[in-house]
């Protein structure tokens, strides 16, 4: 979301358009802004019968260099700059970071990357104070505000700076579905934010953005302790040596749907349309591919938020998604259940259930759910066969938002098994989504008013 977004008519042609979920970025934008952005996303469901969510990204201990003259200054390569950490305006000698630790952090020799590593900088010498020296190794045109990462520094800041702590509270306040933290660097990043939030009573999910390199070296506990994952291409790609994005995007989304924890793919997916009609045939592949990896979401940013077709590039997505869905080898991943656990009863439910519906052939998979659990568990199988979840608990339904091929309802009439699903089974058929001599599978708890977790499943025509 950003300003292009802005306008609620703009809004709803996105909803239109194919979005299931918004991000919010709080790198930008002030609370006003966001208010009436919370209250248009809110008031479009309403008047559209939709679910879709709503997505706070805190910024985490994330750099950024100052102001500096003309929001412009020419860095030669070749040459010595300063970085200080008194605040001034930069120019081609001196520059402002605003991190006061940075001289203690670096040491001489390691790499100073300015916005998305399109200027190199070397250390020559800090005096662990208030500056570092450095000779630029590639330089270029620098403005103003620009992001900094040091991929071979270890960043003494914590993963949620005090402005995180307030854009949580606010996210929290507002009831968000789902909080990304940036720059995840391990495990108990994600701990300290899960437990704020089970703190505060509130029951937002949290995304792990993974673009350092320790969160890759971390990756397996990361995806245990987390609710989804973001593949964060933009600053992974600068954090870590570019060509290594795309075998670590299918290593990371292999690993999320072995979890059964939903994955977004991030950044430059449709970078030419921002300002161009048409998106390159590149960025057209690199969609494609994300969704034949198997991600869950695909992410826009700049081309929404700032961009001339925030809805145009969302048609494009959708329609080059839609079409990759129509290959049978996307469907189907096998990701048999562990037997001796706590959950292996549903596990065990959903995957045959899976199994099921793809030797027969079902036009549906429909599961009663108040955890959302089964959503995620039959989502990670990707079975070829719409996932209906039917569920009283309203939160869940725009969480769902972000998961594989989920479609949400509210329902709260929990009677005798026989009852609901006869009652289910009437509702999906008047809206169209299933028919007569269709095949369904229904899966639930029993017996229902219980609540228990998911137990039993049924095959059945639809009459
Ligand atoms: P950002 O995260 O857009 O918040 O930087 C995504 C990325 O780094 O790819
Ligand atoms: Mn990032």
């Amino acid at each position: 979301m950003g300003p292009a977004t802005a306008d609620i008519k703009v809004l709803e042609e996105m909803f239109l358009a194919g979005l299931d979920i918004c991000r919010i970025n709080f790198s930008h934008g002030d609370y006003e802004a966001v208010i009436k952005t919370i209250e248009n996303i809110r008031t479009l469901n309403k008047k559209m019968n939709r679910f879709v969510g709503i997505l706070g990204d805190l910024q985490g201990p994330k750099l950024r260099i100052g102001m500096v003259k003309n929001n412009a200054v020419e860095l030669i390569n070749g040459n010595e700059i300063t970085i200080t950490t008194k605040e001034c305006e930069g120019d081609e000698h001196v520059i402002y970071i605003t991190y006061p630790d940075f001289p203690k952090d670096v040491k001489a020799g390691e790499l100073v990357l300015i916005d998305d590593g399109k200027i190199h900088l070397r250390v020559t010498s800090t005096n662990k104070k208030d500056e570092v020296r450095a000779s630029i190794i590639s330089g270029g045109t620098l403005s103003s505000k620009k992001g900094v990462n040091l991929p071979n520094t270890k960043i003494s800041l914590p993963c949620l700076t005090n402005k995180d702590l307030r854009d949580l509270d606010f996210a929290l306040e507002h009831d968000f579905d789902w909080v990304g933290l940036s720059f995840v660097r391990s495990v108990t990043d994600i701990v300290e934010l899960k437990e704020i939030i089970k703190r505060k009573n509130k029951k937002t999910r949290v995304v792990a953005k993974i673009e350092k390199p320790e969160a890759v070296r971390e990756i397996d506990n990361i995806i245990d302790v987390t609710d989804g994952v973001m593949v964060a291409r933009g600053d992974l790609g600068v954090e870590m040596p570019m060509e290594q994005v795309p075998m670590l995007q299918k290593m990371i989304v292999k690993k999320c749907m072995n979890a059964s924890k939903p994955v977004i793919i991030a950044t430059q997916m449709m970078e030419s349309m921002i300002t161009s009609f048409t998106p390159t045939r590149a960025e057209v592949n690199d969609v494609a591919n994300a969704v034949m990896d198997g991600a869950d979401a695909v992410m826009l940013s700049a081309e929404t938020s700032v961009g001339k077709y925030p809805v145009k590039v969302i048609e494009i997505m959708r329609k080059v998604i839609e079409q990759v869905e129509e290959v049978d080898s996307i469907y189907y991943r096998e990701n048999t259940p562990e037997t001796k656990t706590i959950t292996f009863v549903s596990d065990s439910i959903c995957y045959n259930a899976c199994t099921l519906a793809k030797q027969v052939g079902v036009t549906a998979i429909i599961s009663m759910t108040n955890s959302g659990y089964t959503a995620y568990k039959l989502a990670s199988q990707r079975p070829k066969a719409n996932v209906f979840i039917f569920t009283d608990n309203r939160s869940l339904l725009t969480a769902l938002s972000l998961v594989w091929g989920v479609r949400g309802f509210y329902y709260d009439k929990y009677e005798s098994t026989d009852n609901t699903f006869i009652d289910i089974q009437k509702f999906v058929k008047s809206q169209g989504l299933v028919k007569d001599d269709d095949l369904i599978i229904n899966i639930a708890s029993m017996p229902m008013n219980e609540r228990g977790r998911t137990n039993m499943m049924k095959l059945s025509y639809v009459i």
